[in-house]
């Protein structure tokens, strides 16, 4: 009973330190308005992963067909309207990646070539190319899984956000399921040089 006290006491005092309520508030508002940003962390961190799950299984998919593995998907209103993943080399076109891919199949599902209130979920960093279709189609919010280092274009290798004057923005939200991310492509590099 104690330790529960003292945990009671920490959250508030928690609380208090992120801005959750102000000193002084009923202490039972105080922690429980924490608790729910708490939960609704873990909701999202929860729900970016389920859908990160399903562009890997996207990046499979270009694996099998000896491409290198990204997968895409697009969500509006907590439902897949779009998914696909990198078809560069079989389709002998330089801007067949995922998200390209994914964002064309997107605007032709919802008949508009704004993609507002959706979330795009893709394996690895968007490059350049990728990320000015992101903005130019008004994408709400992009969860990528592993950085790419040579070629983001979301803080990795530059940052398309610092660019002056922009008419869009999305949120940026990276590192979900970085590791599978990372292996996927990883083993494919494996394989091909053996
Ligand atoms: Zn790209």
């Amino acid at each position: 009973m104690s330790f529960l006290l003292l945990l009671f006491s920490d959250i508030i005092t928690l609380a208090i330190a992120m801005n959750v309520c102000e000193p002084g508030q009923d202490r039972n508002v105080a922690a429980l308005s924490f608790m729910f940003m708490c939960g609704g962390f873990l909701n999202c961190m929860e729900k970016y992963e389920i859908y990160m799950k399903e562009a890997l299984k996207e990046a499979e998919l270009a694996a099998l067909e000896d491409e290198v593995p990204i997968g895409c998907v697009i969500v509006k209103d907590d439902k897949i309207i779009a998914r696909a993943h990198n078809q560069r080399d079989k389709s002998h076109n330089p801007i067949g990646h995922a998200e390209i891919l994914a964002i064309q199949k997107a605007s032709g599902i919802v008949n508009d070539w704004q993609l507002v209130d959706t979330e795009l979920y893709v394996t690895i960093e968007p490059c350049l190319m990728c990320a000015g279709a992101i903005i130019q189609s008004r994408i709400k919010k992009v969860i990528y899984g592993a950085p790419d280092l040579k070629g983001g274009a979301f803080g990795s290798s530059l940052n398309v956000l610092d660019a002056k004057n922009i008419n869009h923005r999305p949120e940026v939200i990276n590192g979900v399921l970085e590791k599978e991310c990372v292996n996927i492509i990883q083993n494919y590099f494996k394989s091909k040089r053996k």
